[in-house]
């Protein structure tokens, strides 16, 4: 694999493992399984570990779940909420403890206890707890930032407003918030019995994503009729501990009033760990709730202040996870499905099956390569695999040597007949039939209504299919010449429901760059991509411009004499990339843009849509005048007070750019300890220097 290879990769693991975060943590409706997802970041940690000059700033190993959605409050955490370290095999759990002792330096005679319990399925949860009240309840977010549902987790009954006298000034209380398997089912069925059309009931994929989705409500009153449950399984700040072990701190909380595991217990060797492990393991299926493996944890806390943590994970932690549950059935039909960007995926129609006690009757193909290297057709016997996720998987095919002829994957959309094609290098196959592709219109036009793109309060994805269904809605411009007569003129709508829709869009026909960019669906163009664009372009005129000159001049580039086609390619993905001009934006995504505004349906789809009065807005940075403004600055160093992207942010709203190398155009170069190469530079050019006191003062003078 050459460099530009793994780069290239790497960029496309970033963005793929950012928008299943988000689908995970944000939307809590995962799209692809925890196995799945595992593979993505291994990938990413196996090429980070060959190539660690490209680790990317933006590199999933460098974070923790997703920023939290917008509708929350957002809380900085006083000590982040840290991941876990994973392990699947007695051998890898042997391993922790080894790197435990040689870390600690421990002779023979020592012995390292450790805690071990659940690994309960829900989301993380900090309480806040400040002279005995509950003040503050947050969810994990990235593990810096989180959400403020302080309200929402003060309907939960297992968490307690206030804590009894003795216990410390200010502690934080870490754990679960969960909903047991039968509470789950039991809304699921209520969520359908009170929706108008069943088909279209919300329904959540598993007991994590409800716990998810309830407690993260805008209206507390939600939450509350929610049977949400909270365990505790750790702390973050606290002015005092009342032990020093692990075991003794939870064995505390627990005396406050607040829930712990019942599964709790302490070990000194391997072997005790391991049967804990499977004694939790073979009541799995009858604990009330959905638990994914065992937890272990250093207990004497001195040792684990000195063992810290690595990354995103403490070094005194582990979580070992159970198997994937596997069973054995038919594959009755292999359907395809047409996604948004017209990605053809195939699904394995199963004979349902109980897999650890779950129904299951659909399992993913993933693609054309997967059904032909399980060499499975319709009428095969196959092993699944569910790892307390969301879609399970197939496995292997049971009767692989029959002489019926293999599947043959189609070459023409399903639901359009436009031919589905496979791009080189590509595993996807997908249909061409882009803006008249139903399955693709329906998707677009719901894409672009969505909370993170227009966000339109009120056209939801029922509408959007009836609308289309009968004609009035076809693509996004319909959106803006909707006409209240045309509503009134349908079933069920009135006068109040048909002003506040019309309200609802007219009031985003002004929509930011950043959203209407990610509304437009562009491959590859997901709301990172479209936020770094508008930063860089600020309207859409200019955005437009870039376009159009990086259009020309992709399409002016021709091979020379006797150049390669890789060699060429790789010359026009340079100068494309440089056209772009965005930091975070490769070859990839830079020519999906251009071949997205290069497609003349497209660019008739946004006349129209200009046409019918959106404006796009421009991106205003309040710009405080000051002495660096229009300066180009780098920042180099270690800074202390605050973080590299805070300053950068500050240089911005100062009118300000910053820069990420030295070079004859920078003016003025701000160097923390350990600044190496950039300062010499900036001393060679004459380059003025500031530390980072002087920086501040600059900001500080400007009012910031
Ligand atoms: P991960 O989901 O891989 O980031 O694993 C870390 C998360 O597991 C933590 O943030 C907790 O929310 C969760 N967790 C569940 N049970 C426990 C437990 N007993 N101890 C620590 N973390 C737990
Ligand atoms: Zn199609």
């Amino acid at each position: 694999m050459t460099e530009a290879e793994a780069a290239a990769e790497l960029e496309h693991l970033a963005r793929e493992i950012a928008h299943h975060n988000r689908l995970y943590h944000t939307d809590d409706a995962p799209e692809i399984s925890d196995a799945e997802y595992d593979a993505l970041v291994r990938r990413n940690a196996a090429l980070e570990a060959e190539f660690p000059h490209l680790i990317r700033e933006d590199s999933p190993s460098r974070q923790v779940g997703a920023a939290p959605a917008g509708h929350l409050a957002k809380v900085r955490h006083a000590l982040p909420m840290l991941s876990l370290d994973n392990a699947f095999s007695e051998a890898e759990v042997a391993d922790f403890l080894a790197r435990i002792r040689r870390f600690l330096s421990l002779g023979e005679s020592e012995t390292v206890m450790l805690t071990a319990e659940p690994k309960i399925d829900g989301l993380s949860c900090s309480l806040r707890y400040e002279k005995g009240a509950l003040v503050l309840a947050a969810t994990r977010g990235d593990g810096t930032t989180g959400e403020d549902v302080t309200a929402n987790a003060r309907t939960i009954k297992d968490i307690p407003k206030r804590l009894p006298a003795g216990a410390p000034e200010v502690f934080e209380i870490r754990g679960e918030v969960y909903m047991s398997k039968a509470d789950f089912a039991a809304l699921n069925a209520r969520l359908l019995a009170e929706a108008d059309e069943p088909e279209k009931a919300r329904q959540f994929a598993n007991p994590r994503n409800a716990a998810a989705g309830s407690l993260r409500q805008k209206d507390a009153a939600v939450t509350a009729s929610r049977p949400l449950r909270f365990y505790a399984h750790g702390w973050g700040e606290v002015a005092a501990l009342p032990a020093d072990t692990q075991l003794g701190v939870m064995r505390a909380i627990e005396s406050w009033g607040v829930p712990i595991s019942h599964d709790i217990a302490c070990f000194g060797e391997l072997a005790g760990l391991m049967a804990h492990y499977k004694m939790i393991e073979a009541k799995r299926a009858d604990l009330p709730f959905d638990i994914d493996g065992v937890v272990y944890k250093v207990d004497r806390l001195d040792w684990q202040r000195r063992l810290g943590q690595v990354a995103r994970a403490p070094r005194w932690a582990l979580a070992h996870k159970f198997p994937a549950e596997k069973a054995e059935t038919l594959l009755e039909a292999i359907d395809i499905q047409v996604g948004r960007t017209g990605k053809l995926t195939p699904v394995a129609r199963l004979k349902p099956v109980s897999v650890g006690g779950v129904t299951v009757t659909n399992a993913t193909l993933h693609n054309a390569d997967e059904i032909a290297r399980l060499g499975v057709r319709v009428g095969d016997r196959v092993r699944i695999q569910r790892a307390g996720d969301v879609i399970p998987q197939v496995l292997e095919n049971l009767t692989p040597d029959e002489d019926r002829p293999a599947y043959v994957f189609p070459d023409h959309c399903p639901e359009c007949g436009s031919e589905a094609v496979r791009e080189e290098g590509e595993v996807d196959v997908r249909c061409t039939g882009g803006l008249i592709c139903p399955a693709q219109r329906v998707e677009r036009l719901r894409h672009f209504v969505s909370r993170h793109a227009l966000d339109i309060e009120g056209l939801g994805i029922t509408h959007i299919e009836s609308f289309f269904r009968d004609g009035l809605l076809q693509s996004p411009a319909h959106i803006f010449t909707l006409r209240k007569e045309d509503l009134l003129a349908r079933e069920r709508w009135a006068e109040i429901s048909a002003q506040n829709l019309i309200d609802a869009i007219d009031a985003k026909r002004q929509p930011p760059l950043d959203r209407f960019l990610y509304a437009l669906g562009i491959r590859h163009v997901g709301e990172v991509t479209a936020r770094d664009l508008a930063r860089r372009y600020r309207s859409w005129a200019g955005f437009e411009a870039m376009i159009g000159d990086a259009l020309a001049l992709r399409g002016s580039l021709r091979p020379e004499e006797g150049e390669e086609e890789r060699k060429f390619l790789a010359r026009r993905n340079k100068a494309v990339v440089e056209a772009v001009g965005t930091q975070n934006i490769g070859p990839e995504v830079a020519n999906a843009l251009l071949d997205f505004f290069e497609e003349a349906h497209n660019r008739e789809a946004l006349a129209a849509i200009f046409a019918a009065g959106v404006a796009v807005a421009d991106v205003v940075h309040e710009v405080r005048e000051s002495p660096v403004t229009g300066k180009t600055i780098v920042f180099t160093g270690s800074l202390e007070a605050v973080s590299r992207d805070e300053a950068k942010a500050q240089a911005e709203k100062l009118g300000a750019k910053a820069a990420g190398s030295v070079s004859a155009k920078t003016d003025l170069v701000v160097a923390g300890p350990g600044a190496g190469s950039k300062l010499a530079k900036a001393a060679e050019l004459g380059i003025e220097v500031i530390d980072e006191a002087a920086w501040l003062e600059i900001v500080r003078a400007a009012g910031g």
